[in-house]
């Protein structure tokens, strides 16, 4: 992959430092990351080959050695990531030559507004709202059938007063002095490669290229302001504890014009003093006579939804478990519903007066 940086550059093998500048300049404008029309691979590209034309002794080192040259560059890339930087001025440290975007990330991110693959993580503009992360406290039967709660909270809204653009409503928007309009400025900042223009978000503007004669009086040209919010949240039936709804674009809202994050409530399901749930099972327990559990009896059992009636049959033991079925949590998602399960405990008849310890002597059970 031997680069010809002439080629790249579009100019001759002759071409005066000047020429070369002028090409370098014309194309980086041409193919910069944040154009209409950008290429990074080729905005790189067009980089390494100017940081080595344009710069004297570079450029005499490539004329004479180019095709090692760039055989040693593939070395270093597959091997040792940017290091060595320093063995520029002896071509024998020309493993170091190798530097990509990536690597530089640090140094270029900061006057490009980019820094390699992240490529528009440094720009103010367009940034998609935070989500915001939130624990909700339903009630037990809220839970199993569903409800919709009001909750409070502070989160930033689009302003508007000012639709988001952060102009105080009547004013004058103004082309931005600063960077005249395109959002960016540009300043010669010496790299390890020599001077180099570089470009940056405008910090007047936020690369907007407007500026307003008088900011948002509420949201101080912001765009978006905390706001106390009322939000209505469905929970649905069958929701467990550990859950998670997400209200999508319920977050805070994005900067200049970005969309908003999303909201994530955390359920919590509080206990309930007679009933416990197993995913979508209910449990729970009933004492029943002595007499209740030896002879066939009906009892009434409650469940979430009403009091069913259940039949004990005749000699149930204590710890015996019986199945109301369908009489548990609805499925969140599908149909049907769980079971419910009541297990009944047999009370052992206590201060029994002597008569019906009389009795229950001559029974003998
Ligand atoms: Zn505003
Ligand atoms: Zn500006």
């Amino acid at each position: 992959m031997s680069k010809d940086y002439y080629n790249i550059l579009g100019v001759d093998k002759n071409a005066n430092k000047e020429d070369v500048k002028k090409a370098f300049k014309k194309l980086a404008h041409k193919y910069h990351p944040d154009k209409e029309y950008g290429d990074e691979a080729k905005f790189k590209e067009i980089n390494e080959a100017y940081n080595v034309l344009g710069d004297d002794n570079k450029r005499k080192q490539y004329d004479q050695f180019g095709a090692t040259f760039n055989q040693q560059q593939q070395a270093g890339q597959a091997g040792q990531g940017g290091q060595g930087f320093g063995g520029f001025g002896g071509f024998q440290g020309a493993q170091g030559m190798h530097f990509d975007m990536d690597d530089l990330g640090d140094i270029f991110g900061d006057f490009f507004g980019f820094g390699g693959n992240k490529r528009g993580s440094r720009s103010r503009s367009n940034q998609r709202g935070e989500d915001i992360e939130a624990v909700l406290d339903v009630e037990f039967n809220e839970a199993v059938f569903g409800a919709e709660k009001d909750i409070q909270l502070k989160k930033k809204v689009v302003c508007e007063k000012c639709n988001g653009n952060g102009a105080e409503p009547g004013t004058k928007i103004e082309t931005c002095k600063t960077c005249r309009g395109t959002g960016k400025i540009k300043k010669m900042q010496r790299t390890i490669f020599g001077q180099m223009q570089m470009e940056s978000l405008c910090p007047e503007c936020g690369g907007e290229g407007k500026t307003f004669a008088q900011k948002c009086s509420q949201c101080h040209g912001a765009g978006i302001y905390e706001k106390p919010t009322s939000l209505k949240i469905k929970i649905p039936a069958g929701i467990n504890t550990g859950e998670t709804i997400r209200l999508t674009g319920q977050g805070q809202a994005g900067e200049r014009g970005g969309p908003a994050g999303d909201f994530y409530i955390q359920v919590r399901v509080k206990p309930h003093s007679k009933f416990e749930r197993q995913d979508y099972d209910i449990h729970s327990q009933v004492e029943i006579s002595f007499t209740q559990a030896t002879l066939s009896y009906k009892i009434d059992v409650d469940t979430v939804h009403d009091k069913v009636k259940l039949k004990i049959p005749e000699g149930t033991q204590s710890g015996t478990v019986f199945k109301l079925k369908d009489k548990g949590v609805p499925h969140l998602e599908g149909r049907g519903y769980g079971d419910h399960l009541v297990k009944v405990k047999i009370k052992t008849p206590k201060n029994l007066n002597k008569e019906q310890k009389k009795t229950l002597r001559q029974l003998n059970i």
